[in-house]
């Protein structure tokens, strides 16, 4: 079954730009799927669709046997990380982690419990009592990873994770997040404009352009024809 699904989804923005052109394609369940193409080619767009965060124009988009036009983004099973990793300054790692947890009225035993298990999947238990300040970039990124995390959603959105890390960092961010994947099986959805981070992350891949769709297959398939 298809974890989420884009039946003809079209995106005009206010302003008249069409960002997105009747796209259809799935996401299998269990699938990392990479939307690559340069920017201002609507993968953001796509992204951002998916998390609610953007009004469909036309056409349906559905999350398991849900179609989701007009669900609410709190109502929807998927947590992003945004390139711009918010954390909160003044809160330790363990608390930044809990925080949404707690808002939402998890219970106590069962927010340790999350927390206890993303800081082990992220290697961050030996952080939790530390300050963002005194972490460095790659780290950082780990906590707004764990942020995700700690929601157990179905599907994780993932917009430029590592741009603003620097190439060392990038590698192994992204090995961490292709291990994090392997462990949870959750479905993924990835953005990114680097062709090589795509080919490498990517189990399937959406070229697009201009807010088309110009390909979708595996980085073997589109390797053998570019
Ligand atoms: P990408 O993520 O590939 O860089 P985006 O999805 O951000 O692309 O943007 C796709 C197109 O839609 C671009 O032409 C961009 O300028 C335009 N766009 C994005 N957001 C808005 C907006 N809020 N209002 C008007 N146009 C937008
Ligand atoms: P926090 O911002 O600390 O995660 P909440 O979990 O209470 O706090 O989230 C507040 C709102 O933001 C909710 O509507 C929730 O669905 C949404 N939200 C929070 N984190 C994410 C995320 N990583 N991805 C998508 N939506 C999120």
């Amino acid at each position: 079954m298809a974890k989420v699904r884009f039946d003809g989804v079209r995106k005009v923005y206010d302003n008249g730009q069409v960002a997105v052109h009747g796209a259809s394609f799935e996401i299998a369940d269990g699938e990392l799927m990479v939307l690559v193409g340069p920017s201002g080619c609507g993968k953001s767009t796509l992204l951002r669709m998916v998390a609610g965060l953007e009004e469909i124009s036309a056409g349906t988009l559905s999350i398991g046997d849900r179609v989701v036009n007009d669900v609410a983004p709190k109502d929807r099973d998927i947590a992003m990380v945004f390139q711009n990793y918010a954390l909160y300054p003044h809160m330790t790692v363990a608390e930044n982690l809990a925080f949404g947890l707690k808002l939402r009225g998890h219970e106590k035993a069962e927010v340790q419990r999350r927390v206890q298990g993303a800081a082990e999947a992220l290697g961050l238990t030996s952080m939790l009592d530390t300050l963002p300040r005194a972490m460095s970039g790659g780290q950082r990124q780990r906590v707004a990873l764990g942020r995700a995390l700690v929601r157990e959603p179905e599907v994780f959105l993932l917009d430029e994770p590592l741009s603003n890390l620097d190439a060392k960092l990038r590698h192994s961010v992204r090995t961490e997040i292709a291990q994090l994947h392997r462990k949870l099986g959750t479905t993924m959805i990835y953005v990114t404009h680097d062709q090589v981070e795509a080919m490498t992350l990517g189990q399937r891949i959406v070229v697009l352009s201009e807010g088309v769709i110009q390909q979708i297959d595996t980085p073997m398939a589109l390797y053998d024809r570019p």
